[in-house]
């Protein structure tokens, strides 16, 4: 079985944990550790093809360390998280995008998505699809909007990573 290692990144408490333990799990976190960073794996069947991903939840992205770098430099997957609710932490996707691609030497094959989490809170919502939609496109990347809670377009997030790191890391 091919074997890839997924980095999830974004700003603090926009949902990561809730996003990569219910792609896990199967669960909702209502308050998870914000502290905790931790490595979960499991399989995943992507177009009658079983895939084994790791991945990495990270913490404390408020500011760009060192220890992002490592992960960034060692991982072939990345998902960059935003909140639909908070404008300002598609700030820090931009970011992360930036330094994916300085850190992986400007190579545009990298695999990443999009994920904007939070969906079903509709009355908090700030940014709007076509807001998203023209910045994803002119980054080239893919994205996805989701609801951890209600378990909604979790799954795709993974696939469509599993769709691009087999294309860009094809089995020798
Ligand atoms: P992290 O710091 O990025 O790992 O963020 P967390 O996963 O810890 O989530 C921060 C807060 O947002 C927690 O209170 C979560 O329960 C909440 N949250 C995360 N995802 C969702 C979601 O899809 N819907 C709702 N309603 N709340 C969410
Ligand atoms: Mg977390």
């Amino acid at each position: 079985m091919q074997q890839f290692n997924v980095v999830v990144l974004g700003a603090g408490g926009v949902g990561k944990s809730a996003l990569t333990v219910r792609f896990i799990r199967d669960e909702f976190l209502e308050n998870y550790d914000p502290t905790i960073e931790e490595e979960y794996r499991r399989p995943l069947m992507v177009d009658g093809e079983l895939t084994s991903l790791e991945v990495l939840d990270t913490s404390g992205a408020e500011q760009f360390t060192s220890l992002h770098e490592v992960y960034i430099k060692s991982g072939r997957g990345f998902i960059l998280v935003f909140s639909l609710t908070q404008e300002t932490s598609l700030k820090e996707v931009d970011y992360l995008r930036k330094q994916i691609f300085r850190i992986k030497g400007n190579d545009a094959t990298v695999p990443i998505v999009v994920a904007g989490t939070k969906l079903d809170l509709v009355n908090e919502r700030e940014v709007q699809t076509n807001t998203i939609q023209s910045l994803a496109s002119r980054w080239g990347l893919p994205f996805y909007e989701t609801s951890a809670k209600r378990n909604w377009h979790v799954n795709d997030v993974f696939e469509d990573l599993v769709r691009q790191m087999r294309r860009r890391y094809p089995p020798t």
